[in-house]
């Protein structure tokens, strides 16, 4: 059994660990965008496959058996392309969505706002804050520009050119709940803005949000294909290939 593993995320590369360990031919794809990226056990190919009609040539030329979509929640693009590609080909596709954050404390009572875009979140901030701390990676980081408050921008790579009206921190998480504490304490961050990326990995910051009384918005994910089927543990994803072997 060949298997089309999907990734970019931390989830992708632990599954690629349980497929391998489990004698699957597993080949994982990455973008290929992130330097140093931290690579998967098994094959390995790297870019863009050159959009559905790319993807179709190649789930055909490399007999691939099954599509799992383990890429992060906000890579809307490729999990439609993978959805059309998978209804063209017959290639059976299970999409992996680790599930989304709630309020650490469950009581968001006025201090936890979801919106559907970067850009409703940059119209909402100065209604709740004037030092901002932005988690949203780098796409996106534009529309906050003309806020004109105060801004912290975390990323994992340099947005190329880099923004001038924002301080960027350069970060890969996990990020620790004390260490999240003091930034928003030395940066005096009176408002959050983050998406909805959910897993445990960048979670921090909103346990210190909540300590500190900061308001949180966050943007809402984009919404899956129409009848794709996604599950939200690598266990699934695991038994549902198991099942096709
Ligand atoms: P995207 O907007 O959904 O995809 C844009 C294009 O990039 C796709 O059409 C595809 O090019 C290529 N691509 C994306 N993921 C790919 C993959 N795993 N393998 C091969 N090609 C891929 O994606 P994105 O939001 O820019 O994210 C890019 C990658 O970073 C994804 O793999 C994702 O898992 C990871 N990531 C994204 C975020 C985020 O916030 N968006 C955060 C962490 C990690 P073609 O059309 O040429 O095939």
């Amino acid at each position: 059994m060949k298997v089309l593993l999907l990734g970019g995320t931390g989830e992708a590369r632990r599954l690629a660990d349980l497929l391998v360990a489990q004698d699957i031919e597993v080949v994982s794809s990455l973008a290929g965008r992130t330097a140093n990226a931290r690579l998967p056990v098994g094959a390995v190919r790297q870019g863009g496959f050159g959009g559905v009609e790319g993807l179709v040539r190649w789930l055909e030329d490399e007999r691939v058996d099954a599509v799992v979509d383990a890429t992060h929640p906000f890579a809307a693009t490729m999990t439609s392309h993978a959805a059309e590609a998978a209804a063209r080909t017959g290639v059976p596709l299970l999409v992996l969505r680790r599930p989304g954050w709630e309020s650490p404390s469950g009581d968001s009572s006025n201090k936890w706002y979801s919106v559907d875009s970067a850009a409703a979140a940059a119209e909402l901030v100065p209604q709740l804050g004037s030092r901002v701390f932005l988690t949203i990676g780098r796409q996106g980081l534009d529309a906050f520009a003309r806020t004109g408050l105060w801004t912290l921008a975390r990323c994992v790579d340099a947005p190329d050119p880099a923004p001038s009206w924002c301080t960027l921190l350069l970060a890969r998480g996990p990020f620790a709940v004390d260490d999240e504490l003091e930034l928003l304490r030395e940066h005096r961050i009176d408002v959050l803005v983050t998406k909805d990326s959910g897993g445990d990995m960048t979670a921090a910051k909103l346990t210190a949000a909540e300590r500190l009384g900061v308001p949180v918005i966050v943007i809402r994910r984009p919404p899956l294909p129409p009848g794709v089927d996604a599950v939200e543990s690598l266990d699934q994803v695991v038994g549902w290939l198991t099942a096709r072997r």
